[in-house]
């Protein structure tokens, strides 16, 4: 087996392709030498050393040895230098390189070769005792701590020590024979704490540091690493073993690091920094100031390299334009300088921020360097909403107080209330305000939507207030279920800290977190690439984007972000408003039918309002409106003294709101009186919002501009004869408003999949339906028998344990649930082969769930406003 190969000095025998044999680095380095880049020479021993290494207990392969000893004779070669020569030392570095980069492993022992006569020896070729000395002890420094694992400090004290006796502060005053002092205390030090001299041996050095690279794959650090990104430890490390270029052998040397771009705006700049006459671990340390690399970038009293080294800086462009040609993207880079000539010792592709990939993206695809197609591909669609929101200054400090789950993107800052009410009064006053409930409902939506973030202890992403916050794009986190709200107390708990009402706390809906106190933020910017990026999507996708809206300001909201219309208008939202809400009520507690067509008259000019504005917004594109859905209960008060006070205002009395609540109760509402058996049991209910719908559409189809296109969707249908019921009425009311009216518009009745056996008996349901549209948070919920209210009790176990990958009502489960979306698509569609099939639960706007629609053949995914470019991107990559 070949377990050895050399890069640099025209023998390069691996590549690129090769980053799951040789590591990402190893890879990259044969790569640039291959492509004419300055590269130090070197090999490297291959990943499948390690997982051998491990599989046979600890030891080497055969034929290991033999094959490092060639390259290393390779090495002198190409260098003219030899290994352990005093007079003309080959000195290395020696550095761990997985397939990904991973911090807690061994990282860099440099000078590797050096000892008590090789130091000698290199004084003389370069002419400078005190750089050679220097070099020593660094070598001893890093080996004695990464190799033989001796306390770091046990070094330091020794400079210290020096330092002081000479009366100097600067590591840089000390002189060849301070060093040397340095390194006889170094080799004290070592032979203290391992019993050993230090090994002078360059050979046994050698060992020791790739045996340290093998052993610290399977440290405690490294483990954990891997575990949290799931990287198999079956993968192992390489090891590159490199001939040395010094960066401190005077001031035309120097090491440096950059981005071919600017990694947090993405701007088209070398980034970066550099340190004259230092090795690359001073510019890690921070001993030292680095100084930029650019003129532009130099502040006052900074010399940029531009100014110190005008020509390695114009070799260094050159470089960075031969990277990016040749990776196609941008790099993070690593070089030395060594007597004005530039050695790459690593390039990879660069982190980056949201922002900056964006940009990246569409400039590298403007500047032809990659396609529009691969720039779609190289945003993460969830990114995206980063970019749409404020998020937390990463650099400010911050006080935790508590973790839930990241229900709705953005960062905000505000002063807690514990009720809606409260909410609306604050904010009226102009205060920020953050709604901490333990969990939300309904009659809540006027406090969330008047505060900047809401908090709830309870509930999972699909819960009441994670799917409104989201619709609304307020920043919300749910689920916080290490913090202990106290009404009555009008305090939150957590980490040891008590915060009353009226104290200010932060949430980072991205991420989950709450922190006492404000934390600073930056402003969200809308750049000139993110209209681009979208138009390229657009021009790609397939699948249709809507928005999940009941507001006009949550439509139009989502028509500048480009939504193509209305998927899911839940109209129980627009029942909540100050006065209406008495109407519900009245009709909730009418007796008799008579009762309940006085109240429910008084809602329709309401509810006719509400439709002609979201057809005006939405003219020319297709508005789902859904009828009632929820169980009646949900409009009722039911703490005793609320229902008193609702009481009085509807004329009634308080004993008789107090059986209707009871009345109304159910042991499983969820799956109780809602959806189309509330439009089956009171008609007159779903009447009326159709009558309000038609009056609205004609409103709007006798104004100039695009006619509405109004889709009556039926919910929680799990029969046939339900839905041909609900149909007949809604066709009745039509034909009598335009009868009354004299004119007609077009419309079409569909319904909601949301239930097992609507998907089982799509066929028969499709004969009456013009369209469906997957409602996969009961879906998920009805498919799994898993709560959506419940279910944060133990997921998060679930996902622990990996019983499930992913929270279902985040991400959509294919196995089961979308197995159950397959069988409908396939029935509804052979049944009607002009069906319209869309999604409206949450994962409508959730990149893996997408993807799956478009395989699935949807037509259309629906998804709240701040999400619809997350769902034009996805789309668009979903299509490639
Ligand atoms: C659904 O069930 O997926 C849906 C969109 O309806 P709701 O969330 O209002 O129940
Ligand atoms: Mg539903």
């Amino acid at each position: 087996t070949k377990w050895v190969y050399a890069f640099g000095a025209g023998r390069n025998e691996g590549g690129a392709g090769m980053r799951d044999l040789l590591g990402g680095k190893g890879a990259n380095l044969a790569e640039m030498a291959a492509i004419g880049l300055p590269v130090p020479p070197g090999f490297t021993i291959t990943t499948e050393v390690c997982t051998a290494f491990y599989a046979n207990g600890r030891s080497y392969p055969a034929g290991l040895e033999g094959q490092v000893r060639e390259a290393l004779a390779g090495l002198e070669a190409a260098t003219g230098f030899r290994f352990g020569d005093p007079a003309n030392p080959l000195l290395v570095s020696v550095r761990s390189g997985a397939r990904v980069s991973m911090p807690g492993m061994m990282d860099t022992v440099l000078n590797l070769g050096l000892n008590d006569a090789t130091v000698a020896g290199l004084a003389a070729k370069s002419g400078d005792a005190r750089f050679a000395w220097d070099s020593y002890r660094r070598f001893i420094q890093m080996f004695g701590s990464v190799v033989l694992d001796v306390d770091h400090h046990r070094f330091e004290e020794i400079i210290d020590e020096v330092k002081r006796e000479r009366l100097v502060t600067e590591d840089t005053a000390l002189t060849a024979q301070d060093w040397m002092r340095v390194v006889e205390g170094y080799k004290r030090v070592v032979e203290e704490a391992t019993g050993r001299p230090f090994p002078q041996d360059p050979w046994e050095q050698l060992w020791a540091a790739v045996g340290a690279v093998f052993g610290s794959w399977m440290n405690q650090r490294a483990i954990t690493y891997r575990r949290l990104h799931d990287i198999p430890s079956e993968w192992g490390t390489a090891v590159n073993v490199q001939a040395m270029v010094f960066g401190n052998m005077g001031d035309d040397c120097a090491t440096g690091v950059c981005f071919t771009r600017d990694p947090s705006t993405g701007a088209n700049i070398l980034y970066g920094e550099f340190l004259v006459n230092a090795q690359g671990e001073d510019v890690v340390a921070g001993i030292r100031t680095p100084q930029p690399l650019s003129k532009a970038a130099a502040k006052p009293g900074e010399v940029s390299m531009e100014e110190a080294m005008p020509e390695v800086f114009a070799e260094l462009l050159r470089v960075r334009k031969v990277l990016e040609e040749h990776y196609r993207d941008m790099q993070d880079i690593e070089f030395t300088v060594q007597q004005g000539r530039l050695y790459m010792l690593q390039t990879r592709n660069g982190k980056r921020t949201a922002a900056a990939a964006l940009r990246i993206a569409v400039d590298m695809a403007e500047e032809g360097l990659i396609t529009r197609e691969e720039a779609i591909r190289r945003v993460n669609p969830a990114s995206l909403d980063q970019l749409l929101h404020p998020t937390l200054d990463p650099s400010a400090k911050r006080t935790f107080l508590g973790k839930g789950l990241p229900a709705s993107p953005g960062a905000a800052s505000g002063v807690v209330v514990f009720s809606a009410e409260e909410a609306e009064a604050r904010a009226q006053k102009g205060e920020s305000v953050i709604l901490v409930r333990i969990e939300t409902s309904p009659e809540d939506i006027a406090g969330m939507h008047a505060a900047r973030g809401i908090l709830t202890t309870r509930g999972g992403m699909t819960s009441h207030a994670a799917v409104v916050a989201r619709g609304m794009g307020r920043p919300c986190v749910v689920g916080a279920g290490g913090i202990a709200v106290d009404y009555a107390a009008q305090t939150l708990a957590a980490s040891g800290h008590v915060v009353r009402a009226g104290e200010t706390i932060t949430i980072d809906g991205a991420t989950g977190e709450v922190f006492l106190g404000s934390v600073p933020m930056i402003e969200p910017k809308l750049s000139g690439e993110f209209a681009t990026l979208m138009a390229w999507a657009d021009s790609i996708r397939t699948l249709r984007v809507r928005t999940n809206a009941e507001t006009p300001l949550d439509a139009e909201t989502a028509r500048k972000f480009g939504a193509e219309g209305i998927g899911l208008c839940r109209t129980e939202h627009m029942f909540f408003e100050a006065e209406r809400i008495l109407a519900v009520r009245e009709m909730i507690m009418a007796s008799d039918e008579a009762g309940r067509r006085r109240a429910i008259a008084k809602l329709l000019p309401y509810q006719r309002r509400d439709f002609v504005d979201l057809f005006r917004i939405m003219a020319g594109l297709p508005v789902t409106i859904r009828l009632l859905d929820p169980p009646l209960h949900e409009f009722l008060p039911h703490a005793p003294e609320e229902i008193a006070e609702v009481a009085a205002a509807i004329g009634t009395d308080a004993e008789a709101m107090s059986r209707r609540v009871a009345d109304l109760s159910e042991a499983n509402p969820m799956l109780g009186h809602r959806g189309c058996r509330l439009g089956i049991s009171y008609p007159e209910i779903y009447e009326m919002q159709a009558r309000a719908i038609f009056e609205a559409a004609l409103e709007i189809a006798a104004e100039a501009g695009a006619a509405p296109i109004p889709e009556i969707m039926i919910p929680l249908v799990g029969m046939r004869k339900e839905l041909e019921i609900t149909r007949a009425l809604v066709e009745r009311t039509a034909e009598a408003v335009f009868a009354e009216k004299g004119a007609r518009v077009d419309y079409s009745v569909g319904t909601m999949i949301e239930l097992p056996r609507a998907a089982l008996t799509a066929d028969r349901i499709a004969e009456v339906a013009d369209f469906f549209s997957f409602g996969t948070n009961d879906l998920t919920q009805t498919v799994f028998g898993l709560s959506r209210d419940d279910a944060g009790k133990f997921l998060p176990t679930y996902l622990e344990q990996g019983i499930l990958a992913k929270d279902p009502f985040v991400s959509l489960d294919r196995e089961g649930v979308g197995e159950m979306v397959r069988i409908a698509v396939e029935k509804g569609r052979r049944a009607k082969r002009t069906l319209k099939l869309g999604i409206c639960g949450e994962h409508g706007g959730d990149p893996a769930s997408i993807a799956f629609c478009q395989e699935a053949g949807l037509d259309y995914v629906s998804c709240s406003p701040y999400r619809v470019p997350v769902a034009r991107l996805a789309a668009a990559q979903a299509a490639l």
